[in-house]
């Protein structure tokens, strides 16, 4: 990275994902408090298969943002060689309990697993991750009822930040059904002006820098970078990728993380490149701490809402 880029002056603000997470959590301590006194505890199972680090890594915080809150939650973990049938079982007895209003099952499962039919097979209105056809259908239609996590917190993100939508030209660059697709109806719904970018988009930068709001879901370490962003957009960037070799620090961080970087010999990125896409931003979510504890306090938002819709509170 040129130095000049390394050593500029920050102008973004940063957008603080945590703290938003953190009032959520906080508004919902109420609910939770008042369905206590009808005897209702909110209760997640979480399904997790095989041993994928990240995947530990996300049901960890998930289960750990219960015990803050009070929830009460389970995880079955099945083996990577675990067959649909299991999976399939498991759901069916969370389906059944009165006690588990929410079910998630942790993505990507493995290959052999029929990843379509176990989603189809969560109770709907259990379905604090928004992945069922029935709730895409819902959301389709602008009546929500479970919103994927990611997205849903975004929107809560913008809201809390007082930053337009309506009338806005928003660039959504990834179109999966967990992030993208539903970020897209959401700012549809909010009245912005929506274009979605995938691989197959032709001249991304050119799509990109016509955004005043830049949602970028890829999976690819700093792929958007200065070049891609208009003057003065607000840029989320959904993106959690883990470096590990000093070339990629040192392409993708600035003197502050390389530091950390060199100390921890690993750091997480987003997709996009943050020490260039300050200097013109006017505002930008950090990876850390943006976009993912949104993603946790909302999955905490939809079980205590799925406990309430359940038990008639
Ligand atoms: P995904 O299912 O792999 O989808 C990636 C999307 O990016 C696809 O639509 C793909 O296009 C598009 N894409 C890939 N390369 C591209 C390129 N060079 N130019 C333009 N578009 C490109 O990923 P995902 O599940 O949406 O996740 C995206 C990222 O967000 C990952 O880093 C993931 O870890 C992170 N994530 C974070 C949270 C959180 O809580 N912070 C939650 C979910 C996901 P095609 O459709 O054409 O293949």
């Amino acid at each position: 990275m040129p130095d000049a880029v390394r050593s500029a002056a920050v102008s973004a603000k940063l957008l603080d994902g945590a703290a938003t997470a953190q009032a959520i959590k906080q508004e919902l301590r109420d609910e939770i408090a008042a369905l206590a006194a009808r005897g209702v505890k909110p209760g997640l199972g979480v399904l997790l298969v095989g041993d994928d680090p990240a995947s530990a890594v996300y049901v960890g915080s998930k289960t750990r943002a219960c015990d803050e809150l009070g929830l009460h939650h389970e995880t079955r973990h099945l083996p990577a060689t675990a067959a649909t049938d299991e999976v399939l079982d498991c759901i069916r007895a969370w389906n059944a309990r009165s006690d588990i209003h929410g079910i998630l099952v942790q993505l990507p499962l493995p290959p052999q697993i029929d990843s379509a039919r176990a989603l189809e097979l969560v109770d709907p209105v259990k379905d604090v991750d928004g992945f069922h056809p029935a709730n895409v259908g819902l959301l389709v239609q602008k009546r929500p009822r479970f919103v994927a996590c990611t997205p849903a917190g975004i929107m809560e993100l913008l809201q809390r930040n007082a930053i337009p939508v309506a009338g806005q030209r928003a660039v959504i660059v990834g179109r999966s059904d967990i992030v993208g697709k539903p970020m897209a109806l959401l700012l549809l719904h909010a009245d912005a002006t929506v274009t979605v970018c995938h691989s197959k988009t032709r001249d991304l930068a050119e799509v990109t820098r016509q955004a005043d709001l830049l949602v970028v879901a890829i999976g690819r370490a700093g792929l958007i970078r200065a070049e891609h962003v208009k003057r003065g957009a607000v840029v989320v960037d959904v993106g959690m990728n883990r470096i590990s070799t000093r070339a990629e620090a040192e392409v993708l961080l600035d003197a502050e993380r390389l530091a950390g970087f060199d100390r921890r010999g690993s750091a997480l990125v987003g997709d996009v490149h943050a020490p260039s896409v300050r200097q013109v931003a006017a505002a930008l979510t950090p990876v850390p701490g943006g976009v993912g504890p949104l993603t946790i306090a909302l999955l905490m938002k939809n079980t205590v809402r799925s406990a309430r819709l359940l038990s008639g509170a």
